[in-house]
């Protein structure tokens, strides 16, 4: 499976909770220096399946820009 089908999967799979980058990068099984997971939220927020804002991230409780799926 391609590294922005697993991401679409974890967004997808965690809804209606948002996530950061960093954390999806964990959940995925990516390391911070090799994915640029940014890339494919930053695409992905472009679509009508998912929303990218700032807010509280479900996992690490910090303010930043996270994703969440709006729809399955
Ligand atoms: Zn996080």
């Amino acid at each position: 499976m391609s590294v922005p089908q697993r991401i679409n999967d974890y967004i997808t799979a965690m809804r209606p909770a948002a996530i950061c980058n960093r954390c999806l990068a964990g959940g995925v099984g990516l390391s911070n220096d090799a994915a640029h997971p940014a890339q494919v939220t930053g695409a992905l927020a472009t679509t009508s399946d998912f929303t990218q804002k700032v807010a509280a991230c479900s996992r690490c409780k910090q303010v930043k820009k996270v994703i969440r799926a709006i729809r399955s």
